[in-house]
């Protein structure tokens, strides 16, 4: 440890994502990356950026993205706010609506960020246990707080929180800011974004990283009143006013326009859970229902960490996260279906070295 270190950063333990292997040919189905390409429009519009604009600062306001997300999305464009990434915008809001010894209320089960935060920021929380099915109890979030975070549907889950849900625990925590957190809500669920001219204490985050194929141009957008979009922008801009660069931007806008692509691939990807669900469910495994990208299963008999070491050592990778109540899960992108034949022919394998 290094004695030059703040006692805060000594102290914390930073989020740990899946894996990037190098190695040649792998299967890589354990950071919920989509597996099919974004469109070609998007492409060319992100050449033209690199082309076009590379000398110039980008707009920090990212003005044409937020206009394009406004027709997209039925929300004016400056209750749009876009950033490096969902991860980006969610440590902006511990900044912005939290201070510390505040306390945050999110599930003991959910996107492990939140956590991380909160010790970065200096935010207190504490985490309400989900049910016996994994399904987020509303009532235990009507407790005392400062803020409340639900990823809807959850992570690494799957499932959802219903809309009626969410409304009735916005009403319940007026004092409050409700930050709802829908990287996958694309692959299923219902989007809180209609509620925002409602609930001037709601938040709706997005990103480009799963539905939309853009993982690596860091790009993510927080929808709300007014009063929410002003302290991430009065953030961003004590940190760094350029956080989304014109590539990010050009990109960003070409994905939005292009819905064909977008909702062709959204639907192959939904296929091939359903037919991976029923497939594995028919092997034996509980698999928990999802509405996103990804599928919780675990084996009635043989233990997650050894599917995964075994999954791994033929170079399929699929996440395993050491915590308590999902140790016994794994959890597995949906990737093409030739991957995911590939993946379950080595499960079954595997399954019957064992058995
Ligand atoms: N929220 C949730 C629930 C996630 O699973 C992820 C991706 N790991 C993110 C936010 C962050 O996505 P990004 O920063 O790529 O937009």
């Amino acid at each position: 440890m290094n004695k030059y270190w703040s006692e805060t950063i000594k102290g914390i333990a930073p989020y740990v994502p899946g894996e990037q292997p190098r190695a040649g040919r792998l299967v890589k189905l354990n950071t919920n990356e989509n597996p099919y390409p974004p469109s070609p429009e998007v492409l060319e519009a992100m050449k033209a950026a690199v082309t076009d604009k590379l000398r110039l600062y980008p707009d920090p306001n990212c003005s044409r993205l937020r206009e394009t997300a406004s027709r997209h999305y039925g929300v004016p464009a400056e209750q749009i706010f876009a950033g490096n990434g969902s991860d980006e915008i969610l440590a902006f809001c511990f900044k912005a609506f939290f201070d510390p010894g505040d306390t945050i209320l999110f599930p003991d089960i959910t996107y492990n960020f939140y956590e991380v935060y909160g010790e970065l920021f200096g935010v207190s929380y504490r985490t309400v246990p989900l049910t016996e099915s994994f399904e987020v109890p509303i009532e235990g979030f009507f407790t005392d707080n400062d803020g409340v975070i639900l990823a809807n549907p959850n992570a690494p889950t799957g499932k959802t929180i219903s809309l009626e849900d969410i409304e009735f625990l916005i009403k319940r925590n007026r004092q409050a800011v409700v930050i709802v957190d829908e990287a996958y809500v694309d692959f299923g669920g219902e989007s809180s974004i209609g509620l925002i001219p409602k609930y001037d204490n709601l938040l709706v985050i997005r990103t480009f990283s799963k539905s939309r194929s853009l993982a690596g141009l860091r790009i993510g957008l927080a929808l709300g009143q007014r009063n929410l979009i002003e302290a991430l922008i009065r953030v961003r801009d004590c940190i760094n006013c350029f956080t989304v660069d014109w590539i990010a931007q050009a990109g960003a806008i070409a994905s939005l326009e292009d819905t064909k692509t977008f909702t062709h691939y959204i639907g192959r990807i939904a296929a091939t859970r359903s037919r991976m669900t029923e497939h594995l469910r028919e092997s034996g495994f509980h698999v928990i229902d999802s509405s996103a990208n990804f599928l919780m299963m675990s084996h009635p008999v043989i233990r997650a960490k050894a599917l995964y070491e075994a999954l791994r050592e033929r170079n399929i990778f699929v996440r395993f996260f050491p915590k308590p109540r999902i140790d016994n899960y794994l959890r597995v992108t949906i990737g093409t279906d030739e991957e995911m034949d590939i993946f379950y022919d080595a499960l079954m394998d595997i399954v019957m070295a064992t058995n």
